[in-house]
């Protein structure tokens, strides 16, 4: 039921910015509800303050909504998966009380389903092998905006190779793949953030979906598996409402629809007001389980940063699904400060 055509999201019936104001146990809005969403995280560090508050929004909201939880592991980062990061994450979530449905999706144990879909592009003429170096895309002139990290691939292997054995066999170089796009807009009708609109010639360009090592790239990966699983729900930190752009795309030319529908949430950053990370001191879950901080002294501050209550105080998971209301959610990235750090160690 998830591949008859692909309608924009137009007319949905939750406008941005005003969720359901659902609390525990209320039904769906309307026949047109999702019915399925997933926990992302990507094994690559430990679960922090700032990825447990996505995932716990995520999770409240499905409580709310009556959304069925799916979890994946998106395993397939390369060397920047860290051994046993998952499996730590997972004890982590079900410490804090979150669960969900069995059995647990890892990307990296069947490559068949990307494979296909790779296949299906190849053979619509939409993507192309690409051997150019990262530094290649970085030098390569008319990559515009380089010095702020943002460029768009401009275009240098498009139409030279007729596959990736020919591009390996010319330049001695294993080829990825891109996928080609086209300007004009394209709009992520986000319900969080609002209405955004791209055009991928300007933000990206033609992007990688497989990469030569023959792993997909975190795009198609992650177009094919909410495809595949029924995924209608996605609820992420907003750092990946372009990459929702990217994904409409890919979903458009695979001709698997209906798009889901996207809340996009503010992400927590330090007081120096940059994504939480190392250099803001250890906010690992973990640490904080370590010095004796309890799942509801956890929640009570994740609860107070999503406007659940007025300040940070210990709350119950089901109090806080009681009490979550995603229209009260601040829209600005949220502050860790250090008064949040004290409330955390009991001081
Ligand atoms: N794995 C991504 C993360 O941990 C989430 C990807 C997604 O939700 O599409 O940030």
């Amino acid at each position: 039921m998830h591949y008859n055509g692909w309608p924009v999201a137009q007319g949905r019936p939750d406008p941005p910015r005003r969720g359901s104001n659902g609390s525990a146990g209320s039904e769906p809005e309307t026949p047109m509800s999702e019915t399925t969403t997933r926990l992302a995280p990507s094994p690559t560090g430990a679960l922090h303050l700032g990825n447990l508050r996505t995932f716990l929004v995520n999770y409240l909201l499905a409580r709310q909504r009556g959304w069925k939880v799916l979890m994946r592991i998106e395993d397939i980062d390369g060397p920047r998966v860290k051994p046993d990061a998952a499996e730590a994450m997972l004890a982590e979530l079900k410490w804090l009380g979150l669960d969900w449905s069995e059995p647990v999706k890892w990307q990296l144990r069947d490559m068949s389903a990307y494979e296909s879909a790779l296949g299906r592009l190849v053979a619509l003429g939409a993507a192309y092998p690409c051997v150019c170096s990262r530094k290649d895309v970085l030098t390569a002139a008319g990559a515009p905006h380089a010095e702020d990290g943002v460029f768009a691939y401009p275009g240098t292997c498009r139409g030279l190779y007729a596959s990736a054995e020919e591009a390996l066999a010319r330049t001695g170089r294993p080829a990825a793949w891109r996928v080609k796009v086209e300007a004009g807009a394209i709009e992520v009708a986000d319900r969080f953030a609002g209405a955004r609109e791209f055009d991928l010639t300007r933000t990206c360009g033609d992007f990688v979906i497989y990469r030569s090592q023959r792993l997909p790239a975190y795009q198609l990966a992650v177009v094919v598996d909410d495809a595949e699983a029924g995924v209608d729900a996605i609820v992420r930190g907003d750092d990946l409402l372009e990459s929702a752009a990217r994904q409409i795309h890919l979903r458009r030319l695979l001709d698997i629809g209906p798009e889901p529908a996207y809340w996009h949430l503010p992400l927590v950053v330090g007081p120096d007001g940059r994504r939480l990370a190392k250099r803001h001191g250890d906010t690992r879950l973990a640490y904080y389980h370590g010095i004796g901080a309890t799942p509801q002294r956890i929640l009570g501050l994740l609860a107070a940063w999503s406007g659940a209550i007025e300040s940070p105080r210990e709350i119950s998971l089901e109090e806080m699904i009681e009490r979550f209301d995603l229209a009260r959610m601040p829209a600005a990235p949220t502050v860790f400060t250090d008064a949040d750090d004290r409330f955390l160690r009991g001081k």
